[in-house]
Order: C-alpha cells, then structure tokens, then sequence
C-alpha cells in the first residue's frame, strides 16, 4: 500500500482519489476551498452536464487539442462507466439534445454528493482548506508536497489536478502549472477557450441581450470557410456569445488571435434567396402603405429591427410600395449574411475553459505519470487537453483522474 497524495478536489481529483483508494492505496486529498468541486457546482448552468452519451468516435472527434493522447484514457473509463458509475451511487441521469448527460433532478450538487459519498466509502482522507504550495521533489522522484503552513506532506506518489485558470474564484488559480515548472515540465502558452467573443461593431452593442434561434453562423478568414454551424447565439455589451459562439471559440481561436474575422449571420437558415423574396413580397402586399421600419416585424425581432433597416441602406421612412427590387435584394442580402467583424476573445473569467497547460509530451499517456519525475500524475484540465461543449471536458477530468489513480502500483 502506498501513501497517495491529490492535490485538487475538482472531478479530476476526486475520481483520481477514488480510484487510487480502490486501487488499495492510503490517499489524502488536499483541496484549498472551504469544499470540494466549487466549479463543478457551476457546470453546465448549474445542472452539470456530466457527459456525452455518443460513441467513442464522438467522443474523440470532439476533443479539441491532443486527442491522440487520450486514447488510453477515454478506454480506461469511458463515458458509459462514468454515467454507470454515477448510477450505481444512486443518481438518476438522462440524456438531452446532442447526447449531453445530466442529473434527472437537474442539480449539480447532487453529482457533487454522489463524488463526496464516494470518496467517504472509499476511505479517502479529504483535507480542506490546504493550499499546496509546491512539489517535494529529489532526484527525479516525488517525497511529497509542500503546504501553505509551512509543513510538508510525505507521499510515494503524488496525483496534481489542480484545473486550468479560468473562473478563478472557483479555486482554479493555475498553481499546478507553476509546480509543474519547477520540476522541470513545459507548460504550453494559456488562453481562454469555449468564450465569447469581442465584435468591432458598435451597433451590436445596440442589440445586446438579443438571443437568435436557429440561426447559421459562418466565419472566414478571407475567402477560407473557419465555422460553419446552426444553432443559437447572443448579442452582448461587448460582442456575442451564446453557445454557438463559445464553440466558434474554440475553432477559430488561433486565427482571431493573428487578425479579426469576419462573421456572417444567416438570419433565415431555412429559406433560400428566392423563397425569402417571395416572403418579402407576401408580407409587402400586406403592408402596402406601411413604412419600411413597420413592415418587417414579422420577419425580424424588435431590438434587431433598427440597426438591420440602417444596414441595409434603404431610407427607414419608405413607404413599403415604393421600395424597388434593387433595395428588397439589398434587405435579403443581409437577412441571409448579417455582418459582425470578430476582433478577439473576452478574458479567463468567461471563459469555461482552459487551453494549453502541462505539455503532453512529457506525461505517459498509458498512466498519466511523468516522464521527469517518478511518481508524479497528472489529471483533468492541468494538461494541454480541451474539448467542446456537451460534456466532453469533464470526461477528459473523469477519464485522466481514474487512469491517474488507478495506475499507482
Ligand atoms: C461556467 C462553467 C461551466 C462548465 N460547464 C461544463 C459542463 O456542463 N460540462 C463539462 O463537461 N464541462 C464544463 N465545464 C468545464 C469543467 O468544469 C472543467 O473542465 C473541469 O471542472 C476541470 O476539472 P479539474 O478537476 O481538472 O479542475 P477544477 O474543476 O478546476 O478543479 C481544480 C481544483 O483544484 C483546487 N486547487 C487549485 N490549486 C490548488 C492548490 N494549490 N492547493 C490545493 N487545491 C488547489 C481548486 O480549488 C479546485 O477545486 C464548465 C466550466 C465552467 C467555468
């Protein structure tokens, strides 16, 4: 039996600390809050979407940054024993639009509870409020941790799962990079990921708490398609956001950090140019003698009306016949392609997650162990890894953390 040390009680941590106490180990979870899984309470609008319920392709094929290097992970637990173990302790999930898994009950604390119950039965030592300070750490091998005290902590092996950076007052301050650093690990450059976005824009500023349904976004760099997707977006004080919007983070991340991008918002997915004319016509013969600015409530919503009839060129005022072919091609030209210039990304704080972090390259994929010192693990978003929304980051948290765990001999 060996003494276990995790440092983190976020999802990362705790299924580490779990599986390492089934594993027959002797663990102690040092977490700095005042309790465990303070970001986990907020997932998911605090309903926790868990999981994905798709195959294992999905699940790869929504990882964003090093997938590959999941692959033992992902196979080591996979969703369904995620969603099997979270079963088996008595909660309830059912799975949502896109295959996403919550609690039936729809609350977040109970998914904490459920880890909490487990960590108990497991024979789990949980220490609160204890801030890690670094890593104890001689010739290559892990002795232990260094605590905010003064004192140090002993251990044969040493779990950090310490989060990434973003909502820091959940506790995820990106320590671990910094204790990672000092034995010796290259930590990949950190930036806001699955966040909204800043707009140059001034009249979307007009607009902002406007929410889109069913709209398609498409994003180019130049000519080059970036994001092309359907689904709901938002306008904000600052730009957009919306999940639409964090995904696009995500994809283009990269190229908005070289230059803006232009984005175009195809207002009726649903219709082509010729059909939207017809129901232009339609709508007109109704308002014939309306202006322009009241005649096209039925197409638009009210906050977007305005800004859309000052975009399109044609005088507001106009009385609904005298508006020519030219000038209706003109409106359905914007309807199909609203512009919005992306300039970047808001900060860590609306950011829900984390990208870069421990390189990869220097971690076993096998084990989660790492190659420069022995007896160092690794879990959840203190790695280089991200992945979409629906779930797929907490698997990354639980998958690492259980491979983590359960690989200490
Ligand atoms: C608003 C929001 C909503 C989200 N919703 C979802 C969702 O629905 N589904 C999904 O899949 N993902 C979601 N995510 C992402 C998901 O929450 C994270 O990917 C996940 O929490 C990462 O788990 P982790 O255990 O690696 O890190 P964290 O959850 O960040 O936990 C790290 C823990 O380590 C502790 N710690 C840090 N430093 C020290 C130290 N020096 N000493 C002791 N303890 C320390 C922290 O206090 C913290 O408790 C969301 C994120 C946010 C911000």
């Amino acid at each position: 039996m060996k003494k276990v040390i995790v440092i983190g009680g976020g999802p990362a941590g705790m299924f580490a600390a779990i599986a390492a106490a089934e594993n027959g180990h002797s663990v102690l979870l040092l977490e700095k809050n005042e309790k465990l899984g303070k970001k986990l309470f907020i997932t998911g609008k605090g309903r926790c979407n868990i999981t994905n319920a798709g195959d294992m392709d999905t699940l790869f094929a929504n990882v964003t940054t090093n997938r590959k290097f999941l692959y033992s992970a992902f196979y080591a637990c996979d969703n369904f024993r995620v969603i099997d173990f979270f079963n088996a302790h008595g909660l309830k999930t059912k799975t949502e639009r896109g295959n996403r898994v919550f609690p039936v009950s729809d609350h977040s604390s109970d998914v904490i509870a459920v880890l909490k119950k487990a960590l108990h039965q497991a024979g789990v030592t949980v220490r609160l409020h204890t801030e890690v300070t670094g890593l104890w750490a001689e010739e290559n091998k892990i002795r232990g941790v260094f605590l905010k005290n003064k004192e140090k902590e002993e251990g044969d092996a040493v779990i950090l799962a310490t989060g990434g950076v973003s909502y820091q007052s959940t506790g995820s301050t990106g320590d671990g990079y910094l204790f990672a650093e000092n034995c010796g690990h290259k930590v990949m450059p950190t930036e806001p990921s699955l966040v909204p976005c800043v707009a140059k824009e001034s009249y979307v500023k007009r607009m902002q708490g406007l929410s889109l349904k069913n709209v398609r976004v498409i994003i180019r760099k130049d000519k080059k398609v970036l994001f092309d997707e359907f689904g709901e977006m938002l306008f904000t004080h600052f730009g957009v956001s919306g999940p639409l919007i964090l995904s696009a983070s995500s994809l283009v991340g990269k190229e908005l950090k070289k230059q803006p991008l232009s984005m175009t918002i195809d207002l009726k997915p649903a219709l082509t140019r010729e059909q939207l004319d017809l129901r232009l016509l339609r709508d007109f013969g109704e308002n014939k003698n309306k202006q322009l600015k009241n005649a096209l409530h039925g197409l638009l919503p009210a906050k977007m009306l305005p800004v859309f009839v000052e975009l399109s060129g044609v005088d507001a005022e106009k009385k609904i016949n005298e508006v020519t072919k030219e000038e209706r091609n003109c409106l359905i030209e914007l309807l199909k392609a609203f512009p919005v210039t992306l300039t970047g990304f808001r900060g860590f704080d609306e950011a829900i997650i984390t990208r870069g972090g421990i390189c990869v390259k220097e971690v076993n994929p096998s084990t989660m162990e790492s190659k420069r010192v022995s007896g160092l693990y690794f879990a959840g978003e203190v790695l280089d890894l991200d992945a979409m929304t629906g779930g797929f980051n907490l698997q990354i948290a639980w998958s690492t953390g259980y491979l983590a765990g359960s690989s200490i001999e």
